[in-house]
């Protein structure tokens, strides 16, 4: 029996459910019930009626799908699959940030700790990240920890000042303006789409700015054939799998999220049959980060 078939049997066996971020190696796909950015899966998990989750993606998406998911097990097929952007302000850092600017709302991008999330105020992801800073009506607010995406949505709400914690994505932030330029030269009739965690002076060149499911959606309905991708490879990879008759270009062959290629498939296959990794988040962690994440919801459904 196949690898693959062994994932398949042991998961109707357990009850279980795959999940698969699309910057995963694609393989992953071939087992997964679900693919996509991290709050669809998350939502995907709650929805179903599986016993046992398995995450494959960073530890933040995990912890998201155990706050939405709290009697369900959820699993992350390697301890080492970290975010560097997540890792970048902890529960600590979030309070002195909030002390320093008392009073000031707190938008928190998804990519945080479940910690970080329940010291904000609410949460966004970077689809709904402008729609969400605008509901609060706010003069100012407080922006973890994605500086670049901060400087997206200042850029798109000119009258908001968006405090920005100095986090980053060093896969985003490896694109730099002159790939785009030298993109545009090679690929004169190509369409350049651009994921807001990039650094503004790219934005300020490319053709479309979006999520990851924005920029998926975008390339499959649209009528063009060329398309350069700048984000991570994963996304890439996929269009070309599911676009034969498009042409996709990744930026650059260096962006690639290393923690999120650590997972293969024989980890799945050991997370499955040993119930390792478990991701667990304290009552009084989850019921606060849930708050903000609700509030999300209810604004941008
Ligand atoms: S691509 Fe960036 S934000 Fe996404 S998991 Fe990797 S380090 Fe984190």
């Amino acid at each position: 029996m196949s690898l693959v078939e062994k994932i398949k049997q042991l998961k109707k066996e357990k009850n279980a459910v795959i999940l698969a971020h699309c910057y995963q190696n694609i393989e992953i796909d071939e087992v997964a019930d679900y693919v996509g950015d991290s709050l669809y899966l998350s939502r995907c998990a709650a929805k179903t009626d599986a016993d046992i989750i398995v995450f494959a993606g960073v530890y933040f998406m995990a912890e998201t799908a155990k706050i939405l998911s709290p009697n369900k097990k959820v699993l992350i097929p390697s301890k080492h699959a970290g975010c560097f952007m997540a890792d970048t302000v902890n529960l600590k850092q979030i309070r002195e940030f909030k002390e320093e600017h008392k009073g000031t709302p707190v938008v928190c991008y998804v990519n945080s700790s479940a910690e970080v999330k329940s010291e904000a105020d609410i949460c966004c992801t970077s689809a709904n990240a402008v729609s969400v800073v605008k509901s609060l009506g706010a003069k100012e607010v407080l922006f973890v920890p994605d500086m670049h995406l901060g400087s997206y949505i200042n850029s798109e709400l000119k009258d908001v000042n968006v405090i920005c914690y100095p986090g980053f994505c060093p896969t985003h932030a490896r694109i730099l303006p002159e790939a785009v330029l030298k993109a545009r030269e090679e690929y004169p009739d190509a369409k350049i789409l651009a994921h807001p965690e990039c650094r503004q002076e790219v934005l300020k060149l490319v053709d479309f700015i979006g999520s990851t499911s924005a920029i998926i959606k975008y390339v499959k309905e649209s009528s063009e054939k060329e398309f350069v991708i700048a984000t991570e490879k994963g996304v890439a990879d996929r269009l070309q799998r599911d676009c034969k008759d498009k042409k996709i270009i990744l930026i650059e062959d260096s962006v690639i999220c290393s923690n999120m290629k650590i997972i293969e498939l024989e980890d799945v296959y050991n997370a499955l049959k040993e119930d390792i990794y478990e991701v667990t988040v304290s009552d009084k962690i989850r019921t606060a980060a849930l708050q903000s994440i609700e509030k999300m919801v209810s604004i941008s459904g």
